[in-house]
């Protein structure tokens, strides 16, 4: 998987194909944090995309720790759902 610095340089096409990909795998639905309003909008990836409006509130486990892209864009944080993207994802383009 490419680090995030090459995902920022990526031509946007490639950049969704890729972004696509790493939705795919991540296991946000399968949190128990995770609620029925966020399944309903296809929310997810939300250390890439950000928080989400207003479908999470209630802030249980987070299983981010062992997601494989968390693994793989050396990612620290945690609950991206109620706090808000990886910082270093700052100057993500869509
Ligand atoms: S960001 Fe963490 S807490 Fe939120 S739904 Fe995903 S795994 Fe769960
Ligand atoms: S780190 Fe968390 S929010 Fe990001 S893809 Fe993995 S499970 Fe989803």
């Amino acid at each position: 998987m490419p680090s995030l610095e090459e995902l920022n340089r990526m031509k946007p096409e490639k950049r969704r194909a890729e972004y696509a990909a790493m939705r795919a795998r991540c296991p946000c639905p399968t949190c128990p944090t995770y609620t029925e309003c966020a399944k309903e909008r296809e929310e997810k990836m939300f250390c890439i995309y950000g928080m989400t409006p207003d479908c999470i509130v209630r802030e249980l486990k987070c299983i981010c720790k062992k997601c494989p892209v968390h693994a793989e864009l050396g990612f620290r944080g945690m609950r991206y759902c109620t706090r808000g993207a990886e910082k270093r994802t700052a100057s993500r383009r869509f």
